[in-house]
């Protein structure tokens, strides 16, 4: 099928894109790089007049350290994340999540901005925000605001996001020393969305006890979520917790587990727990490794 007719807009500046969002209404949405908004256009699960693109807006690309974490333009690819030696370094979860999205050709398009604002419950890049407490920039002609990630995802493509709002970063603040991080999920075909994941971020003190945690869950929701009660629980307790019973803990804390063609509620759930589990392991597992100096 071919998307409906639509009126196309190419802003100079992200005032010009949020003005023009404002103007045109609730029949305009933003695009990005077009690889989660043109399939729903071409399939007429979204039908809209005017598509204000985001790709000529320099504002909303970058990579740079900043306020004490590394910042992410919304409008910049996956797979110019994936070559950043910076978020190599300073956000390995980021890092790490990235391949795991489609194919390289999905990434040269897509962006960062656009997994987070599109809020696929099955996509990494939201758990691994959520997992890290990042800080989401967004503007609109109101002026700018900082949402944390924790009070942005609300459902099944559904977010804090006003209709003419942008997102214009993402502040992913750095952990301190001895911190791990992993990710893992499951899917059917490599570049598929997962069926479920976890992507955890561990840091731990000097006597070996847990200093701090993000659980993150992909594929077992309406959304992205956060294993919040597990993670109260585990902080301050010893690091060599049994992961099996982390994976438990955090899919008990899960009400709503979406059954579908892919996969039962409880399928899903039993599959999360074994991601949990693999992802809290290796992240302790990379946190104790690491001297408590090498900051
Ligand atoms: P677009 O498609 O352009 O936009 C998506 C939505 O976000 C739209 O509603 C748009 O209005 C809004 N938006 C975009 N940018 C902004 C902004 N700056 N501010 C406010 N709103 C904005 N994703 C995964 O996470 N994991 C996968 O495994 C995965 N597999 C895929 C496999 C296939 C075959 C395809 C086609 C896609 C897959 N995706 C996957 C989706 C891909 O990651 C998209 O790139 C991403 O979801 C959307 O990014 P985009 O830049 O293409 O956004």
């Amino acid at each position: 099928m071919k998307p409906a007719a639509f009126e196309y807009h190419a802003p100079a500046s992200v005032q010009e894109a949020v003005g023009l969002l404002a103007e045109l209404g609730e029949d305009a949405k933003a695009i990005a790089g077009g690889q989660s908004l043109v399939p729903m256009l071409a399939l007429r699960l979204a039908v809209l007049d005017h598509l204000v693109d985001l790709r000529r807006l320099e504002e909303l690309r970058g990579i740079e350290q900043r306020d004490g974490g590394v910042w992410i333009g919304a409008g910049t690819t996956q797979a110019t994340i994936q070559r950043s030696a910076e978020v190599g370094r300073g956000v390995p979860l980021l890092a790490r999540a990235t391949p795991l999205i489609g194919h390289f050709q999905i990434r040269n398009r897509g962006t960062l901005g656009g997994s987070i604002a599109h809020a696929d419950a099955a996509a990494e890049y939201p758990a691994v925000a959520l997992a890290l407490d990042a800080r989401l920039e967004a503007t609109s002609p109101r002026g700018a605001r900082t949402i944390a990630a924790r009070d942005f995802f609300q459902g099944m493509w559904s977010t804090a996001l006003q209709a003419d709002e942008l997102l214009t970063g993402v502040l992913f603040p750095q952990w301190g020393p001895r911190s791990g991080f992993a990710i893992e999920e499951f899917a059917r075909r490599g570049g598929d969305f997962a069926i479920a994941g976890a992507a955890v971020a561990v840091q731990l003190d000097t006597d070996d006890r847990i200093a701090r945690c993000g659980i993150g869950l992909f594929g077992l929701g309406q959304a992205a979520l956060r294993a919040t009660t597990t993670e109260t629980q585990l902080t301050g307790s010893a690091a060599d917790v049994p992961a099996g019973d982390v994976g438990d803990s955090a899919m008990a804390e899960l009400d709503s587990v979406p059954s579908d063609l892919h996969g039962s509620a409880d399928y899903r759930k039993h599959v999360g727990a074994a991601m949990v589990a693999r992802a809290w392991e290796r992240a302790v597992q990379e946190a104790g490794v690491q001297e408590a100096s090498n900051a």
